[in-house]
């Protein structure tokens, strides 16, 4: 499954597609060297899942593995209830949802659906507030630039030259890794 996308990684392909380049260079290497708070309440927000403490319902399964051969995806549902045909992904705090936090969305419906599991509805569930906030299905033409941009993905050659922006240098987890720029991460 070599030259299959990480479902985790759609969002940060969006924010910058060199930070994937960077993410599979440096990912064997200590955590501590760029993982920043932001990642690790993302991270804690997928324990509880982890752990299967979130429900004890046998219509409720939590953190199964999945792929797609359709757009050479792989990777991890947070939450389907089988009962009610419906996706969770839960975040610690959704201030604003993004479009590749969509797309993680999308990928992961995708994927359950090509394994056989029927998918009514998908949702994010903000753990911070205690909200669930529904998400609606792709449309025909949502699921077409959903298809162009898993393409986009898999034909990205990181040598190529890319548009630096500050703002976002500034943010990013791997700005004190990164060749292609010298601005201090915000994180230091
Ligand atoms: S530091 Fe900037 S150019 Fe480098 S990976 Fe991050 S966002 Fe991309």
């Amino acid at each position: 499954m070599e030259d299959y996308i990480s479902i985790s990684t759609l969002n940060d392909f969006i924010f910058c597609p060199y930070s994937i380049y960077l993410h599979n260079v440096y990912m064997e290497t200590d955590e501590g060297l760029y993982h920043a708070t932001p990642q690790t309440k993302g991270r804690f927000a997928h324990k509880s899942s982890d752990m299967k403490t979130l429900s004890t319902r046998k219509s409720d399964i939590f953190n199964l593995p999945v792929y797609s051969e359709r757009f050479h995806l792989m990777g991890k549902i947070d939450v389907y209830k089988s009962d009610k045909k419906l996706l969770i992904e839960r975040k610690y705090q959704l201030k604003r949802i993004f479009q590749g936090q969509i797309y993680q969305l999308w990928a992961q419906m995708f994927c359950l659906r090509e394994m056989g599991y029927e998918v009514e509805s998908i949702a994010f569930y903000e753990i911070s507030t205690n909200k669930m906030i529904p998400v609606d299905l792709p449309s025909e033409v949502e699921e077409q630039q959903f298809t162009a941009f898993i393409q986009n993905f898999h034909s990205y050659n990181p040598e190529l030259p890319i548009e630096i922006n500050e703002n976002k240098c500034s943010h990013c987890i791997y700005c004190n890794l990164c060749d292609k720029t010298t601005i201090e991460n915000v994180y230091s």
